[in-house]
């Protein structure tokens, strides 16, 4: 009897609370249904799919409408930028340093003008009063061949200048796809 009653209870639909007997397996969700209920299955089967072929048809005009020239314009708009602001970067740079090397030489040659301003000074003094000895001479000879020398490395201008070639990084600019 026992036996019988589980029988016939499996042989009912799966879906809760429905009393009709199973027909048939749902291939979609493996369980043995009523027909009311494998219609219904179907059916919302059949919906989703429509729902799906509405979306996919939804998401294929977004790509084939996209407005390319316009998605690299607005790319090339803003790397513009980047340039520009790069070029003021090294505009800034070019005009700070030489004001520096400006102001360095015209420092430097005035210290040795006022210098050798002095030398003559004293050379007529010397001569006026007709003073001076070897050694003042020779100390002098060797002042003017030092200034000598270092108005060859202003003209020439060696200087103590380093100037290395501006570095990139390519990672300034990151296309993130
Ligand atoms: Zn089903
Ligand atoms: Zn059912």
């Amino acid at each position: 009897m026992d036996a019988a009653n589980s029988q016939s209870m499996s042989e009912k639909c799966v879906i809760d609370n429905c009393r009709h007997i199973q027909r048939a397996l749902c291939k979609c969700c493996k369980q043995d249904l009523c027909y009311q209920h494998l219609w219904e299955h179907n059916d919302s089967i059949i919906s989703q799919l429509n729902l799906l072929k509405n979306e996919i048809h939804h998401v294929n005009y977004r790509f084939k409408t996209l407005n390319i020239p316009e998605i690299i314009k607005a790319f090339q708009k803003q790397i513009k930028q980047w340039r520009i602001n790069s070029y003021i970067i090294i505009d800034r740079l070019y005009d700070q340093k030489r004001q520096e090397f400006t102001e360095y030489i015209e420092e430097n040659v005035g210290k040795q003008c006022e210098y050798m301003d002095q030398l003559q000074k004293q050379i007529d003094e010397f001569i006026e009063i007709e003073d001076g000895d070897q050694q003042e001479i020779k100390f002098i000879k060797s002042n003017l061949n030092d200034i000598n020398e270092k108005i060859d490395r202003i003209e020439k201008a060696i200087c103590p200048i380093t100037i290395l070639p501006l570095a990139i990084d390519e990672h300034s600019i990151q296309i993130n796809c």
